[in-house]
């Protein structure tokens, strides 16, 4: 695995690689680090795809609002080195924050629309910091196809919509979700959990489990079962809900609320998407449900 820290190197060893394989894919995984099984299986997976494999560590700070984690978010980049290398990650690109961004950012990417609910709504501006920084990254490494978890689905959906619209030639492949085994979705950011927070931070998966139950009834709607969801996450006296929703899936509209879930197609598909906090650290999940019909 050859580590690159700056773009000439970066630029330089993707050329050669090029020039040495022609004909050859590049699989592409950008990521903010503090590795863990969920990124361990979007290498693995494009690995599998492709013949070059790309990482990206770098924690952006245009995504992070001014009272977020930026400056506390986990790094260990030798620990990070390793597993990535085990996972298959053949280019390791570590920027600092200088290299991205030398200069005061004039030129943002910005997307509408997706952006203004579940966590647009909750971090101004998060999305504009990701569309900028994943369009950079993208052209640096000019990658055949992108991995992107399903943990951040409305990332996935904004970053879709990027590359449609701007016409940017990258397959993004969206991954499922890798949890722990008592269901928490894992991430980086599970380190800050006190004991008890963690063993209440199950309340996500176990809504987003009893959901499955009630989206099998024909006679309930979305509407009551967010309700029933977000009163099953309140049981956790350490848990406080930023957003519990339920949106159409894959337009993630917040239309189709009422319905009996009977009276709608066979196949129609909603989202669940939970963000809750546990002290200062900001947990999310998600799943995806097909309504079955009466
Ligand atoms: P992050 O380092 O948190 O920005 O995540 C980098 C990529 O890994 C994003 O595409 C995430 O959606 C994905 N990811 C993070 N956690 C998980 C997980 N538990 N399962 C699958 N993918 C994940």
């Amino acid at each position: 695995m050859k580590r690159c820290n700056t773009i000439t190197e970066l630029r330089r060893t993707l050329r050669e690689w090029k020039q040495n394989h022609p004909g050859g894919s590049i699989g592409f995984v950008p990521t903010m680090g503090f590795l863990h099984e969920g990124h361990e299986s979007l290498i693995r997976r494009a690995a599998d795809e492709h013949q070059l494999i790309v990482v990206s560590i770098f924690v952006n700070p245009l995504q992070f609002g001014p009272n977020e984690d930026f400056e506390r978010y986990p790094r260990d980049p030798e620990r990070d080195a390793k597993l990535a290398e085990k996972a298959g990650t053949d280019i390791l690109f570590m920027p600092s924050v200088e290299e991205m961004y030398p200069r005061p950012v004039l030129t943002k990417v910005m997307i509408s629309g997706l952006t203004d609910k579940l966590c647009g709504a909750s971090r101004p501006g998060h999305f504009d910091g990701v569309g900028t920084v994943v369009s950079k990254l993208f052209h640096l490494v000019q990658p055949d196809a992108a991995y992107f978890g399903q943990k951040d689905a409305q990332q996935v959906a904004v970053i879709e919509r990027m590359v449609e619209d701007l016409n940017i030639p990258v397959k993004i492949v969206a991954c499922p979700i890798v949890r722990e085994p008592d269901g928490l979705a894992m991430s980086s950011r599970n380190v800050y959990l006190s004991p008890e927070e963690r063993t209440q931070a199950v309340a996500l998966y176990q809504s987003l489990q009893q959901a499955e139950q009630w989206f099998a009834d024909p006679d309930l709607t979305a509407g009551e079962i967010r309700q029933r969801m977000s009163e099953l996450i309140r049981r956790s006296p350490l848990a406080e809900i930023d957003y519990v929703e339920i949106l159409t899936f894959p337009d993630l509209e917040d239309s189709r609320q009422d319905i009996p879930l009977g009276d709608l197609p066979p196949g129609f598909r909603y989202i669940a998407a939970l963000a809750v906090k546990f002290g200062a650290t900001r947990l999310i999940d998600n799943r995806i449900y097909t309504v079955k019909g009466r």
